[in-house]
């Protein structure tokens, strides 16, 4: 690299690797099976369109290129920023371009996060929630308003339930914490992203969005190549926007436990009416096929997301009978409906939850289906063996990250 910043990371590729190229910085690599890049290379094409609104949004694209690399699926994590050469899992690749969010986001940290660094994992958000923001301009710009108004509400239900698997220890729902001693794998979260994100919303509805976009072109020319903190963002925010402090309570922000007062569940129309369609299921009724013509993985992630954990099997057979949705293709909605139907406690689709399991290793998947197969005492003890069984099978397969996201798992509910 010509572009001399601090190495917290070091990140090695190694197999039989062929690539495909998407546009004038970019190819996609991948394992060198002509179906697999071919279908990365469609999943990918629209990447210079995207790199081009960041550079409009954020200021030149410094890094020369800007490469995607797809892995196995036991990777752990849906993408990984390593400068010029981003690493994605292969679960993005969907085969609608909706994968686009996902290379949004690592797309958004050659600016923010990897630009600008946060000094310690103790201000997480200045890399997370700052790239969750600009993720979300970008896939505003290029996809439209309504699937970012889709992501912030997808995202809005993930920081509540957040907030729930820590209350017992409300230190990591703060955006600014303390994680001295502390392994920052065991307390990672969607409140450095969400929440993160929430704030520099609260600010740009404050400021309007014009200044806001001013004033992040701004800090992020201020800033680049250097590693900050929470203070030095909070001291740069105060000189740029004068008596900001007086109208956004930045304190309870940045350092308050929970969600703060004047956070925004998102208002749009597709948003309203996918909520309160999930509201409708617990009275019984389902979405007719009329209503759902449209929908893709993100409208069905929303409204499963919203729907109660548990609800009657005979809901969830029927449910799946019409729309097929243990079967998508798109894990997010298949691991939302397998929540669903272990909550419901529909023992028939637990070979299906074995199955994806076996096949991927992105925590995203692995930490929501394990905890909904063993939390919870009353009657369980088949669902905590058979987690137990498949997860002594599956272990070998998973990176050791998510191995230890498993255990703690375990160790927490059993
Ligand atoms: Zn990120």
């Amino acid at each position: 690299m010509e572009q001399p910043i601090p190495p917290y990371l070091f990140a090695f590729a190694v197999g039989e690797i062929g690539c495909r190229e998407v546009g004038p910085r970019t190819k996609v690599f991948a394992e060198s099976v002509l179906a697999v890049l071919d279908a990365a290379a469609k999943e990918f094409a629209g990447t210079e369109d995207m790199i081009r609104v960041g550079e409009k949004l954020f200021g030149e694209y410094d890094w020369g290129r800007f490469d995607l690399l797809v892995l196995p699926p036991s990777f752990p994590y849906g993408g990984m920023e390593n400068p010029r050469m981003v690493f994605l899992t292969p679960t993005v690749i969907k085969g609608d371009a909706s994968g686009a969010q996902v290379v949004a986001h690592e797309l958004a940290h050659s600016w923010t996060g990897n630009l600008i660094t946060n000094k310690t994992n103790d201000h997480f958000w200045l890399n997370e929630g700052f790239t969750t923001y600009a993720e979300r301009r970008i896939v505003e710009a290029v996809q439209g308003e309504d699937i970012a108004a889709l992501n912030i509400g997808i995202g809005w239900k993930c920081l509540v339930d957040t907030m729930e698997r820590f209350n017992d220890n409300m230190e990591f729902t703060k955006l600014l914490n303390n994680q001295e001693g502390v392994d920052p794998d065991d307390i990672y979260s969607e409140v450095p992203y969400e929440k993160g994100f929430q704030f520099l919303l609260r600010i740009e509805r404050q400021i309007g969005r014009a200044a806001f976009d001013e004033f992040i072109k701004k800090y992020i020319a201020a800033f680049k190549f250097q590693s900050i903190d929470t203070h030095m963002f909070l001291d740069f925010l105060k000189a740029n926007v004068p008596g900001i402090e007086n109208d956004v309570d930045l304190k309870t922000w940045t350092e308050g436990t929970g969600i703060p007062p004047d956070a925004m569940e998102p208002v749009s129309n597709i948003y309203t009416k996918i909520v309160s369609l999930a509201n409708e299921f617990k009275q019984g009724r389902m979405p007719s096929e009329e209503e759902v013509a449209s929908w893709h993985g993100q409208q069905w992630e929303l409204y499963l997301e919203n729907l109660p954990k548990s609800v009657e099997a005979s809901q969830v057979t029927a449910l799946d009978c019409r729309y097929r949705l243990s079967e998508s293709r798109d894990y997010e909605v298949k691991v939302a409906f397998l929540q669903l139907a272990i909550g419901s406690r529909c023992s028939e689709y637990y070979n299906v939850v074995e199955k994806t399991l076996k096949e991927v290793g992105r925590m995203k998947y692995l930490r929501p289906l394990y905890t909904a197969l063993v939390q919870g005492n009353a009657g369980k003890e088949e669902e905590k063996i058979f987690a137990q069984r498949v997860f002594a099978e599956a272990r070998e397969t998973y990176h050791p990250i998510a191995q230890g996201v498993v255990e703690s798992i375990f160790s927490k509910h059993l």
